[in-house]
């Protein structure tokens, strides 16, 4: 059974209490922001988007991103590479990637959109409601269960989003 379950990857999206990652593992992750920015880029050549200037700075901010970064913490971040950049540029720049692929809309319940790269690899996400951290998991069993589901209403399963909203079990202890 474990095994068919895998948390791909754990994604700190508000500080409340500290920054938690180890000096190794920030070292290591770097380089993947990295490849995360080129890629971004790649990927808007292929769509046959020119490459300017405030998408390569966005493109930068999402590859360097460790969360889901919402559209104003976006600008935030992009206005420190390049002061000129406004807030709609950030707005419209986003949509273009989310319509052409490149990068996902998420929607919390009751947040404003948080922003990620689209990823080769599907998976859903658990909301931890007392931090919001967001863990990203993916399970073979749901994965199975919702294109079953569909199948028995008549339909082909083409792509889903599922979130789970969950406070954790030990809650005395932290
Ligand atoms: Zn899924």
């Amino acid at each position: 059974m474990g095994a068919a379950w895998t948390a791909a990857r754990r994604v700190r999206i508000s500080t409340r209490h500290g920054a938690g990652t180890s000096v190794a593992a920030e070292k290591q992750a770097s380089g993947t922001r990295q490849r995360t920015a080129d890629a971004i880029e790649r990927a808007c050549r292929a769509k046959g988007l020119r490459i300017t200037g405030p998408r390569r700075v966005i493109a930068r901010v999402i590859g360097e991103a460790k969360d889901h970064p919402d559209v104003v913490e976006l600008h935030r971040r992009a206005e420190k590479i390049d002061r000129g950049i406004s807030l709609s540029t950030v707005y419209r720049t986003l949509k273009l990637l989310e319509t052409e692929g490149i990068i996902e809309r998420l929607e919390f319940r009751g947040e404003r959109s948080r922003y990620e790269r689209a990823s080769r690899e599907h998976h859903d996400h658990l909301i931890n409601l007392d931090t919001g951290d967001v863990i990203e998991f993916r399970s073979e069993e749901i994965e199975a269960l919702q294109t079953e589901v569909a199948r028995r209403l008549g339909f082909r399963l083409v792509s889903h989003r599922l979130e789970l909203y969950a406070v954790p079990l030990d809650r005395r202890r932290r």
